[in-house]
């Protein structure tokens, strides 16, 4: 009896709500439909079965992948509909969305709870009222106004037809050579794309280093390998201008120097849309994007934001920051979509974390870099190792450089970046894993993690280097890494500096002042060494260095040094060759 009736109460209140939700439809509208905004109408629909969806989009396409777009122009992805994840009537057949594609939004009249809306195919402008309004309007690819840009073959990659185009000069055009601007994430895939097409590719960078977001040492390994793959690299040097009319021929950079380039893609990174938001008077973060709580909720409680536009809680450090990337984008649009409806879902954060690949190599980045740490005030200390992805005896195992950035006083794990060939990203979400749940280096070491020989190693690099990084933390081994060598000599601070390679090593290329000591002949020749002074040993990698210096250690030498990571990683001008 009991029983019946609280079923009876149950459908009651479900014939209640339904009702109700009828009476009380709200309209929620969307501007932008891509990662963050079709994540965030397909979320409030599961949410809201009631709700009126309605989602304006400016460009032509919904719910595109860009993270394909290079892939594309490679013809690795050989048709455009392949990038299209969903389109107007897949998004009403499935969700009742109203999706309206070349559709712009102009103006957000928070007191009226209605936008203004541009058609952009009839000119018409209207206003649609909303209950809940979900901002996702993304970045837009900066394009720096510079003599030569508008040519017809000077490129971006941020949309479906901007790769179209791409394509297009190809196949029409036939160009042999082409200048990338930026050597960032998309300029790094947009060289590959190139390169497949058979193009001499040429990547100009301002900064010093490809990859601005890796440190520099780490940065090197890719530059190397892109060399090796026929890039021409140009680093520390920016575009000045363009020459050539209708079509560009050449680029001159701010040194002066010229290069022929048949096309151009300029990739120099994004920059958050924030008129929208800005005009209406919704606060904008410190870091530059639209101020957003948990709840994905702006400074006015009606009005949700996701993706690239907004501020992001970054996890390690807790401030507020920018990480204009998919996951974050689709997560927030998630939430913002739920919420929107009604929902309470929440989104804590990001660590961060970045995949690239370019002709073979991989790179990728989680949490904070060597300068973000030093910008951060956070005193830290790197460690290098360098691991096959596999069981060095099971054939094709490839070399990973991995270097982690650990907290000084703790242990905790900072960041993690990781350049190779094959396995890098599984590391990389290990370490962002690790990451997420504030894990130090000691809790590393002892991770269990998969092992077959064609997989990994009994000791997997992420646990290489966990052990590495722990001794360090533990002060069981002093480490230094070759920057602060540089400092060191430089000061004339009086140092000896010990190679523990093979003699054959040793001539084929060393630190200028070491004296070669093999490790294996370390023992009976310790006298050849002072042990009051101040020890730095070295090898290639930095595992014979560390057996060095605890045999030093061990025979009363006062201070010992292991050069993290070996001569590997130190820049080739630090080498005697
Ligand atoms: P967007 O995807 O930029 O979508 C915003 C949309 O809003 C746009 O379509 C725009 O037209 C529309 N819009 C703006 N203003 C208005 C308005 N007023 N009215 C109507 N519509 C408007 N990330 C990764 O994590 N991994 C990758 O491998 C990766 N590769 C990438 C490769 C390329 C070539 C590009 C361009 C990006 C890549 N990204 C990658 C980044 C990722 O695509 C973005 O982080 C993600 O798309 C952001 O989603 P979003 O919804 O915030 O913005």
């Amino acid at each position: 009896m009991e029983h019946s009736i609280r079923i009876f109460a149950l459908n009651q209140g479900n014939i209640l709500n339904f009702k109700l939700g009828f009476m009380n439809k709200k309209t929620i509208v969307i501007i932008g439909g891509v990662a963050g905004g079709a994540s965030a109408a397909a979320k409030a629909r599961r949410t809201d079965e009631q709700a009126e969806i309605i989602l304006f989009e400016r460009g032509l396409y919904v719910s595109f992948a860009n993270c394909g777009l290079p892939y594309f122009i490679g013809e690795e992805i050989k048709k455009r509909d392949s990038l299209l994840l969903q389109n107007p009537k897949s998004l009403w057949d499935r969700f009742r969305v109203e999706a309206r594609t070349r559709h712009e939004v102009l103006r957000v009249d928070r007191q009226n709870k209605q936008v203004e809306v541009k058609d952009l195919l009839s000119g018409d402008i209207f206003l649609q009222k909303y209950d809940r309004l979900v901002l996702a309007p993304g970045a837009g690819a900066i394009v720096p106004q510079l003599p030569g840009v508008s040519a017809q073959n000077v490129f971006k990659v941020k949309t479906v037809p901007d790769s179209e185009a791409v394509r297009e000069w190809i196949l029409k055009k036939k160009p042999e050579s082409a200048v990338i601007v930026g050597a960032g994430f998309i300029g790094l895939e947009s060289a590959e794309a190139l390169k497949r097409r058979g193009l001499k590719v040429t990547i100009v960078e301002m900064l010093p280093q490809v990859l601005p977001a890796l440190d520099p040492d780490m940065a090197a390994f890719v530059a190397r390998h892109l060399e090796s793959q026929s890039i021409e690299l140009i680093t520390g040097d920016g575009l000045k201008e363009m020459h050539g009319s209708p079509a560009v021929y050449e680029v001159m950079l701010q040194s002066g120097r010229l290069v022929p380039a048949d096309m151009v893609i300029l990739s120099i990174g994004v920059r958050p849309e924030l008129s929208l938001a800005r005009d209406c008077g919704l606060a904008i973060g410190s870091s530059g994007g639209i101020e957003v709580n948990e709840y994905q909720q702006t400074s006015d409680p009606d009005i949700y934001a996701a993706g690239d536009a907004v501020e992001i809680t970054h996890l390690v450090t807790g401030r507020k920051t920018r990480i204009p990337l998919a996951g974050p984008a689709n997560k927030q649009g998630r939430v913002a979509g739920a919420n929107a409806a009604g929902g309470k879902l929440t989104f804590p954060g990001a660590v961060g974390t970045a995949i690239v690949e370019s002709l073979g190599i991989t790179a990728a980045k989680t949490g904070l870099s060597e300068s973000e740490a030093t910008r951060e005030g956070i005193p830290y200390y790197v460690s290098f190792t360098h691991s096959l992805h596999h069981a060095g005896y099971y054939p094709g195992g490839a070399l990973m450089h991995l270097k982690l950035i650990v907290e000084k006083e703790n242990g905790r794990l900072l960041g993690g970046q990781i350049v190779g060939e094959s396995g890098v990203d599984k590391r990389i979400d290990v370490i962002a894993t690790a990451l997420y749940a504030r894990l130090k280096v000691t809790d590393l070491e002892n991770l269990d993690l998969a092992y077959a020989p064609q997989f990994s190693a009994a000791k997997d690099p992420v646990i290489m280097a966990g052990f590495v990084a722990a001794n360090v933390s533990r002060a069981e081994i002093g480490t230094i890494t070759c920057q602060e060598l540089q400092k060191r000599k430089q000061n004339k601070d009086d140092l000896q500096l010990v190679d523990v390679r093979t003699l054959d090593e040793f001539h084929s290329r060393h630190l200028p002042g070491a004296i070669p000591i093999p490790i294996d002949e370390l023992r009976d020749r310790m006298d050849e060494l002072d042990p009051k002074k101040e020890t730095v040993v070295y090898c290639r990698i930095g595992f014979r260095g560390y057996l060095a210096a605890l045999i030093l250690q061990q025979n009363a030498f006062e201070r010992v040094f292991n050069l993290s990571g070996g001569i590997l990683v130190c820049p080739d001008n630090e080498i005697d060759v």
